[in-house]
């Protein structure tokens, strides 16, 4: 039985918030801290008193109220070790294979770079729960602006090697144009489709697409099918390696 409470919110423009309160205890993470009266008026809806933030990533649209909320609630800063002289108030460093606790639920650190260098997910196993920022997003994946496509695909590949029934949160609403650019790669992923049109009408709605989870990304998000027939058949890409057809992959959607 989980004790744990998960709450999405948007913020800035098309950022998610992500609060995770322990019902046992009272102790409430933040995954990243965009920006802070969003979080604050979760905080105080709810009723609840932070504790900790979870870094992902050192881009400003994921630490931005680091500081504030710091002060505000003496909060513990947990972030990645091989950026964290671009953390504000990190307290704690972490890095791809170490494992901490919040209250009860262990948390499994996952290095993945490429989006930026030193960015990380991080995995509840307990909870069947990853947060992964920019780096895996719903139907698409995060810009490569500090590491290679190898790193990326990498990265994605340990992504997608978690259990299907993987609960996932990510950093943006970005699936709506994922969509629209995944079609163009996959047109004949009938689950694909019907994603697609799902996806489109919840956002004609204003409701958000996320969470996902590993087993519906595994089966339509073009950045995990590299290996897919049709998909290598469609970029006359056959005979080449996964990292090569992912790169194609990125390039296309780079200027998409
Ligand atoms: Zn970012
Ligand atoms: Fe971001």
């Amino acid at each position: 039985m989980t004790t744990l409470q998960i709450e999405q919110f948007s913020c800035r423009t098309d950022n998610f918030g992500v609060l995770i309160h322990d019902t046992a205890t009272g102790a409430t993470a933040s995954i990243d801290a965009p920006e802070e009266n969003p979080i604050l008026d979760v905080l105080e809806d709810r009723g609840w008193q932070l504790t900790d933030i979870f870094v992902t990533h050192h881009h400003a649209d994921h630490v931005e109220a680091n500081l504030a909320l710091k002060k505000k609630f003496g909060v513990k800063i947990t972030g990645p070790r091989d950026e964290a002289d671009k953390i504000p108030g990190l307290d704690e460093a972490v890095g791809g294979g170490d494992r901490f606790r919040f209250q009860d639920y262990d948390v499994e650190v996952i290095a993945t770079p490429g989006h930026t260098l030193g960015h990380i997910c991080y995995y509840l196993p307990d909870a069947e729960t990853a947060f992964t920022a920019d780096t895996l997003f719903a139907l698409g994946c995060g810009r490569i602006f500090e590491g290679t496509p190898a790193q990326m695909h990498q990265s994605l590949q340990k992504l997608a090697a978690l259990p299907d029934d993987t609960v996932v949160y990510c950093g943006h609403e970005y699936t709506e144009a994922n969509a629209r650019f995944a079609l163009t790669i996959d047109p004949g992923n009938q689950q694909l489709v019907q994603r697609a049109t799902d996806v489109y009408g919840l956002r004609a709605t204003g409701k958000p697409t996320l969470p996902t989870s590993i087993g519906l990304e595994k089966v339509t998000n073009p950045f995990l099918r590299t290996g897919d027939p049709q998909i290598r058949q469609l970029l006359e890409m056959e005979d080449e390696c996964d990292e090569a057809v992912f790169a194609e992959i990125r390039r296309r959607k780079d200027s998409f």
